[in-house]
């Protein structure tokens, strides 16, 4: 994957709260190209391997019986110098750190149950985009 993309998912949360269309309105106006979308429910095995480099973190469980608990919409996103932007566009983990306008502070439920993912580099950007969509699906 080039390095102008980042890995997104709406999570169950926010689309259970119907932001789905808030959210993607905002992604698309702040420049992000949507490469590949789609809607999935993770099993518990999915959401763990998803989130495998937070395995030993005491929240572990919780943040995978929340990832599965509901539908979820992941998207590889297009644009120049993509991670870092959609960082800043998706503001703080904790909704109450975000700063005003950012995703998180409009749309999250709370640090955990936190309305969207954010790739935190390249390189876990291909990788997750990988996780979820063919190489075709990215083409
Ligand atoms: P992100 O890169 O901003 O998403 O944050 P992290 O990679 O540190 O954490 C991954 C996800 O785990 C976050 O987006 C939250 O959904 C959840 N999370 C992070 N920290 C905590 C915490 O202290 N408690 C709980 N319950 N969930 C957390
Ligand atoms: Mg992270």
């Amino acid at each position: 994957m080039p390095t102008n993309r980042t890995f997104t998912m709406i999570k169950p949360d926010a689309v259970a709260d119907g932001f789905t269309g808030p959210i993607i309105q905002q992604i698309e106006a702040a420049g992000f190209k949507i490469i590949a979308l789609k809607k999935v429910q993770l099993s518990s095995e999915e959401a763990g391997k998803f989130y495998a480099v937070h395995a030993e973190r005491p929240f572990f469980q919780s943040l995978c019986d929340y990832m599965c608990s509901g539908a979820i919409i992941p998207m590889v996103l297009e644009k120049e110098n993509a991670v870092e932007d959609f960082r800043t566009l998706i503001g703080a983990t904790n909704p109450a750190q975000a700063a005003e306008g950012t995703i998180r502070k409009q749309f999250a439920r709370s640090l955990e149950s936190n309305a969207i993912h954010g790739s935190d580099s390249d390189e876990n950007a291909a990788i997750e985009g990988a996780f979820f969509f063919t190489e075709k699906e990215l083409a």
